[in-house]
């Protein structure tokens, strides 16, 4: 359900357009030197609304539609990536658990991670499997409880959640078939929770690796059915979740090109201001365009999903493709307009175009795309 209308929608974006220019700044600051992500600014962030703005009305959320929260996430994604993974996992997270979440289930996990109260990690990749039907981490069922054994990594927030929206199979299965989702309390026996720090980017942002070794379930806690699990994590939440990361890259991509516009303004050699040299302003007209093409593609695939177009799932991986190309070269060039000051992390560009290589493997790395548009473009021939 919408909750906002056109004045709101607008309210909303200055409000994001303030934080991002002001305490924003403050918080990319503290978490890069600190490395931490503080959780006065999980509160903050919830506090001000900026969780539970795509979410409908009726669960708590502001309800506002789709593609009019890509607007939000764009300026949001011009703040640190942290702030960015934090607002874009919390604003959608919910839609994979709600498609199969019985009215319990909703009470129990949507609602409060709604509400900023929960915190869910999305929970797939395995250090020893591909990701999706190759999982292997696996459950046995004794009566109403499930015993979780197998290896995960790479996962954001794992160590800081409340519960791991875990993807496992029924020991014995194969392929999708026996693929299962459930929700693991991170403080359930026999689990190992090993921080993976030392990203290159995405500082302050708590990865994890998991251990399970026979680790209790409840039944109770499995969305879905079993054989649903692959639905639960890639079906009908994936197609806007790739979406929105692909508007991530188009928001993190205007500030690498804001900061090369300052920086070609204010720096002069000989004699002249760095924006006057035509090879400078070309690559900067250069980087506008690809902005504009990857941000209208962006936006048209969130339209024709909600829309409910068939093709809705292919646009989405054109969109994230283009948009995470887009990104690399508009942060290289960017950082080359800086000349070697921008190699320093006294400018803001280095971090934005360390953040901006962590985009590559968020919701599919390229390949993945490019298997999703080759089986449209070529149907029964893959
Ligand atoms: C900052 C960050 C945060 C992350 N957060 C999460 C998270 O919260 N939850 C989570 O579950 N995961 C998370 N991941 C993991 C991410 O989803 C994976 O890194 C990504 O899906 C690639 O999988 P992989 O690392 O296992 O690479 P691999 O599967 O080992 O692939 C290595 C390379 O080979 C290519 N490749 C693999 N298989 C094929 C194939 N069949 N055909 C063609 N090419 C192939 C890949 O595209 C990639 O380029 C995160 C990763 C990063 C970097």
């Amino acid at each position: 359900m919408t909750g906002i209308d056109e004045a709101g929608i607008q309210a909303v974006l200055a409000e994001v357009e303030a934080f991002v220019r002001g305490p924003g700044e403050e918080y990319a600051a503290e978490i890069e030197q600190s490395g931490m992500v503080a959780d006065k600014l999980w509160a903050d962030l919830r506090d001000r609304g900026f969780l539970r703005l795509a979410a409908p009305v009726e669960y708590g959320g502001r309800g506002i539609p789709f593609s009019r929260y890509l607007e939000v996430l764009e300026l949001i994604s011009m703040s640190h990536a942290s702030v960015r993974m934090i607002v874009h996992v919390c604003n959608g997270v919910w839609r994979s658990m709600d498609q199969f979440a019985t009215d319990a289930q909703r009470e129990r996990f949507v609602l409060p991670q709604v509400a900023g109260d929960l915190r869910v990690a999305f929970t797939l990749t395995e250090p020893t499997a591909g990701t999706g039907a190759d999982l292997r981490s696996s459950v046995e069922r004794e009566g109403e409880t499930y015993y979780l054994s197998g290896e995960k990594h790479l996962i954001t927030f794992g160590v800081s959640c409340d519960y791991w929206l875990l993807f496992a199979r029924l020991a014995g299965t194969s392929g999708k078939d026996g693929t299962l989702a459930l929700l693991v309390d991170r403080d359930a026996p026999g689990v190992i929770v090993e921080s993976m720090s030392g990203t290159m980017g995405v500082r302050g942002t708590d990865h994890a690796r998991l251990v399970f070794n026979r680790t209790p379930v409840p039944v109770a806690n499995r969305l879905g059915d079993e054989g649903s699990g692959l639905d639960v994590a890639l079906g009908g939440f994936l197609t806007p979740s790739r979406i929105a990361v692909a508007m991530s890259c188009v928001g993190l991509a205007r500030r690498a090109q804001e900061l090369a516009v300052e920086h070609a303004r204010a720096r002069t050699t000989f004699g002249k201001p760095l924006a006057a040299r035509q090879a400078i302003s070309f690559a900067l007209a250069e980087n506008a365009a690809d902005i504009e093409a990857a941000r209208q593609l962006t936006l048209y695939a969130a339209r024709q999903w909600e829309d409910g177009d068939v093709r809705a799932g292919s646009l989405s991986s054109m969109a994230k493709l283009t948009a995470v190309d887009m990104l690399t070269r508009v942060t290289d060039k960017a950082l080359q307009v800086h000349g070697g000051i921008g190699f320093w992390e006294s400018s803001t560009i280095e971090r934005v175009y360390r953040d901006a290589r962590a985009q590559r493997f968020e919701e599919g790395t390229n390949e993945i795309q490019k298997t999703v548009i080759a089986r449209e473009v070529l149907g029964s021939v893959q």
